[in-house]
Order: C-alpha cells, then sequence, then structure tokens
C-alpha cells in the first residue's frame, strides 16, 4: 500500500514512532510539527489520510481539523485524531470538528495501522487497495507498475498520477484547474493547456488496447474517466 498519510504532530518521538510504524506498513509518510506547516503539506501533496494531534502549538487540532473539511480542495481527506487518554470532550469535539475517527495516546503501532486501514477502507476503498482494476487496465500502487492485457505499459510519472486519479475518481468531471490541483498540486504554477498535453499523451498510450475512450473530454467542462462510452 502506498497511499500517502500526513502526520501532524509536534513531539518528535512520537511523531517519529509514528513514521516507523507506517513506513513499516508500506505507507508513504509526510510530517509536518504544526498546523501552518501541514496546511502548507496538504495542498501540495493530497496526502490520502492525516493523522492530527490534537494538542498542537498554534493553531490547535481541531481548528485544523475544520479548515481541512471547509475547503473544497481538501474536504475529501480523511482525518485521525490523536487525543489524550480520558479526555473525553476532546473526542467529542473532533468527531464534530470532521475528524473521521480517533485514537488515544498510548497507542500500540499495530492498533494505529489497523484504524488507518478501516479509514481508507471506508472512506477511500481505491486507496486502500493495491490494485484498481478497470477493464484490463490494472493500476498497481504499490509498485507504481500499469499492465494492460496482462501486458506492461510505460506511463512518464505524470501521466501516471493523472490516470491514478482518473481511476481513483471515475464517473466525475474535472475541470482543467481542479485536475492541477489535485494532480499536479495546489502550490505548483503551470498553465492550464499543460494538463491537455498530459491528457493526450496519457490517451496515446492508452490507444493500441482501446482504453483511451475511457479518457474523456467534456465540452466546455473538462474531463472524466468513464466506462460508459
Ligand atoms: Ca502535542
Amino acid at each position: 500500500m502506498a497511499a500517502k498519510i500526513l502526520i501532524v504532530e509536534d513531539e518528535p518521538a512520537i511523531s517519529e514512532m509514528i513514521e516507523v510504524a507506517l513506513v513499516r506498513a508500506n505507507f508513504e509518510v509526510i510530517k509536518a510539527e504544526d498546523a501552518e506547516e501541514a496546511m502548507r503539506l496538504l495542498g501540495d501533496t493530497q496526502p490520502a489520510l492525516v493523522l492530527l494531534d490534537w494538542m498542537l502549538p498554534g493553531a490547535s487540532g481541531m481548528e485544523f481539523a475544520r479548515r481541512i473539511k471547509k475547503e473544497e480542495l481538501t474536504s475529501h481527506i480523511p482525518i485521525i485524531m490523536l487525543t489524550a487518554k480520558g479526555g473525553e470532550s476532546d473526542k467529542i469535539n473532533g468527531l464534530d470538528a470532521g475528524a473521521d475517527d480517533y485514537i488515544t495516546k498510548p497507542f500500540s503501532p499495530r492498533e494505529l495501522i489497523a484504524r488507518i486501514k478501516a479509514v481508507l477502507r471506508r472512506t477511500s476503498p481505491q486507496v486502500a487497495d493495491e490494485t484498481i482494476e478497470v477493464d484490463g487496465l490494472v493500476l498497481d500502487t504499490a509498485s507504481h507498475r500499469i499492465m494492460v492485457n496482462d501486458e506492461s505499459l510505460e506511463l512518464g510519472p505524470t501521466e501516471y498520477r493523472l490516470l491514478h486519479f482518473f481511476m481513483t475518481h471515475p464517473e466525475r468531471v474535472y475541470s482543467r484547474s481542479q485536475l492541477l490541483d489535485r494532480v499536479w498540486g495546489s502550490n505548483v504554477y503551470v498553465e492550464e493547456r499543460t494538463v491537455d498535453v498530459h491528457i493526450r499523451r496519457l490517451r496515446k498510450a492508452l490507444t493500441p488496447s482501446g482504453h483511451e475512450r475511457y479518457v474523456q473530454t467534456v465540452r466546455s467542462a473538462g474531463y472524466r474517466f468513464s466506462t460508459r462510452v
């Protein structure tokens, strides 16, 4: 599982313990020490899940959770709060603020991984799965490999990310600017027509197997990945 997890935790020892556990479970890890840093990283890296310490210096975990859930770009990202023992009101406030689950400190690495997988399975089953398959087109997120009818398909890194995004978000139209935000990252400044260039390359790569017809242009709206042709 190569899903990206953002850890927001100001205590280095805990942050490190979590990182070790996540890396061992094959997650990719990004770390922030406070809400400001986390907010910057969030738009840029589009993590699959945020592990959020409740007690942070500066803006609290709750404020940060509210911000994540308020922004259109990040509201889909699930949050697991890390709370102190006995903090019943923290848990309730956290769930109110939009957190999807909470874990009480101290916790075991095993419990942590189990909770993360459960939340990912619930909120984004496509991310929790190691492989995504659409009609003979198979994307293996662990190895970053794409197979078409059992043959390996070579894609550039941007085309891979684009296809991954499409396959995990099918049947929905995305504008060029939404694709830039979600695939390139919100702090990357590239022109919208860059999207068209990479869409063209992706379609070309998918053409021999006929899968290019799933990458659809929706006039004056953007692009959609759909199996309904
Ligand atoms: Ca703390």
